[in-house]
């Protein structure tokens, strides 16, 4: 998309200045979108809306600033993402992807030839970019993808494939396509490679055959690309080592700054929900007077403590300076735990709502469908959690040591918090276990890892009520993982499951 240049140059005051610039802008624009029922089903950002919202030039923040950006700091970038999600999932979605899947990625590894014409499209034109991985048959298993490329003798490139639910089909001007190399004998490199496609250049254009009508999250388009472009040398990205770790280093780096994406919505559902709830009068008591109430607005809030600590980690060592490769653990324990909170944090305001919740413009309901896929792109949470406990397992494997607690005392993403869940870990683990239980204990083990994290911020000074009431949630959390971990049997799903299954039938049967 182009919109009409900024008069003002956002990049040049102070980021205090600029983050509340542009909180203001956003809170009228979606005060005003709150009256309008239509809007909240609307496909897509208006153009008058869009241009408003890309006028304070958002996207700044993660370009460096030897292109004329912010310099790419994590935590602003978080900011950033928090200050969207607190108004609206969909704006914060599309500006991580900008951020996450294009800029961080081209920046680190884009060609120097190429890297300041297009950021200052970005912040002049107000361009925006996307990332193309996942295939209609190849998603979450997306390293077995079948884009190819070939090379001419000129050094171009030739891409060719079928992608589909790119975010911002159809409106990114940029796009990183990954593809893998076909060799000449017809067959398939197993790295990857990923490619920069300019969409106003007629040889680089991707063709969208179709649009999704997506459920939730209507402000951002989806849909499916056919590839046939040409791209010139320069527009491959350069790994330092394999393609596969460069989408690895990206891929993680997006996974870790997924809590700036979550951290806006966390707060705004519990000050929705706490307000709700003192002012809702029910059989002559407010609503936050119940004792289940208060449950549930507790894990609202521990929700809230347990994404900043997330975001307060992410913010040291996420810079495009790092190689995140190896940081699986971090990152599948910090987006597969963020964003399942996001849905139950979803759920529990719809209830608190009542009726209310159900309602097109409340928040409640349009959450639950907003946040949902946040389970499942970037990698479906149940896979995460397994490679999660691959992970520490293999860890443990070369320690030596199987006994859970023994090895999350020593572990240095857990030693400070492996003591409070001695009564649920002391268990000895078994590297080959059913993958519905890694799934459970992958989920175990990034609670320990995310109480590590609580504990290191509150010792910082962050506030000790709230780190203490996030702390007794993830214990009971472990607690009940584990004891669903003893039990859970290995049943499986019946085969002729029609066949005397009908209660119906049966009553006649009996009858007779
Ligand atoms: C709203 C939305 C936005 C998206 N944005 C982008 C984008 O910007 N760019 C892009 O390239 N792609 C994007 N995607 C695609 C997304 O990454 C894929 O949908 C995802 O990887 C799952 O792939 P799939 O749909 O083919 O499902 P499948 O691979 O068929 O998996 C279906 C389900 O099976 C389960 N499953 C799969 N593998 C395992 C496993 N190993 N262990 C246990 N369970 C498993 C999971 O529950 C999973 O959800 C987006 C998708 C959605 C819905």
């Amino acid at each position: 998309m182009m919109v009409e240049n900024s008069t003002t140059t956002t990049t040049a005051i102070p980021f205090g200045e600029f983050i509340t610039q542009f909180k203001a802008t956003i809170k009228q624009l979606f005060a005003e979108r709150e009256q309008n029922f239509a809007a909240q089903v609307q496909r897509g950002f208006s153009t008058e809306e869009l241009t408003k919202i890309m006028a304070q030039t958002p996207l700044s923040v993660a370009i460096p600033s030897a292109y004329g950006g912010r310099g790419a700091h994590p935590r602003e970038c978080m900011s950033l993402l928090e200050a969207c999600s607190y108004e609206s999932i969909p704006l914060t979605l599309m500006c991580g992807i900008n951020i996450a899947l294009f800029i961080e990625p081209f920046a680190k590894y884009g060609d120097e030839s190429i890297k300041s014409r297009i950021f200052g499209k970005f912040l002049d034109d107000k361009c925006m970019g996307g990332l193309m991985i996942t295939e209609p048959d190849h998603g979450s298993d997306a390293l077995n993808m079948k884009t190819s490329y070939t090379t001419s003798a000129s050094g171009d490139y030739h891409l060719t494939g079928t992608k589909h639910w790119q975010g911002l089909t159809g409106l990114a001007d940029y796009w990183l396509v990954a593809a893998r190399k076909m060799t000449s004998k017809g067959a398939l490199s197993r790295d990857v490679d990923l490619f920069v496609s300019e969409d106003n250049i007629p040889a680089q254009h991707i063709n969208v055959t179709e649009y999704y009508e997506n459920y939730g999250l209507y402000q951002i388009p989806y849909g499916r690309n056919e590839i046939d472009i040409n791209v010139p040398g320069t527009h491959r990205l350069q790994p330092e080592t394999t393609g596969i770790k460069m989408l690895m280093d990206t891929l993680h780096r997006s996974r870790l700054q997924f809590p700036g994406m979550a951290l806006g919505f966390l707060r705004r559902a519990l000050e929705e929900a706490t307000n709700h709830c003192q002012e809702r009068m029910v059989r002559g008591k407010s609503l936050r007077q119940f004792d289940q109430i208060e449950q549930l607005l507790v894990r609202l809030e521990s929700s809230y403590t347990i994404c900043s600590s997330m975001c307060y980690a992410s913010s040291h060592g996420t810079s495009i300076d790092f190689d995140l490769a190896l940081k699986g653990i971090e990152a599948n324990t910090f987006k597969a735990v963020v964003s399942d909170l996001m849905q139950e944090s979803a759920q529990i305001l719809t209830q608190l709502l009542g009726g209310k919740g159900y309602l097109v413009q409340s928040l409640g309901s349009r959450s639950i469908m907003d946040s949902r896929p946040f389970q499942i792109f970037e990698g479906p949470n149940d896979m995460l959690f397994t490679q999660l406990a691959d992970m520490v397992l293999k860890a443990m494997s070369k320690a030596k040591e199987m006994n859970l607690l023994s090895f999350m005392k020593t572990y240095e993403l857990s030693r400070r918090s492996a003591e409070i869940f001695k009564a649920d870990i002391n268990v000895n683990l078994d590297r080959a276990m059913p993958q519905r239980k890694s799934v459970i204990i992958g989920e175990v083990m990034a609670f320990v890892i995310i109480a590590h994290n609580i504990m290191q911020m509150r010792d910082q000074g962050f506030n000790s009520q709230l780190a203490e009431n996030a702390l007794i949630r993830l214990q009971q959390d472990v607690s009940g993982r584990m004891n669903s971990y003893t039990n859970r049997r290995d049943n499986q799903p019946t085969e002729g499951y029609m066949e005397d299954s009908s209660w119906y039938a049966l009553l006649d049967k009996v009858e007779v």
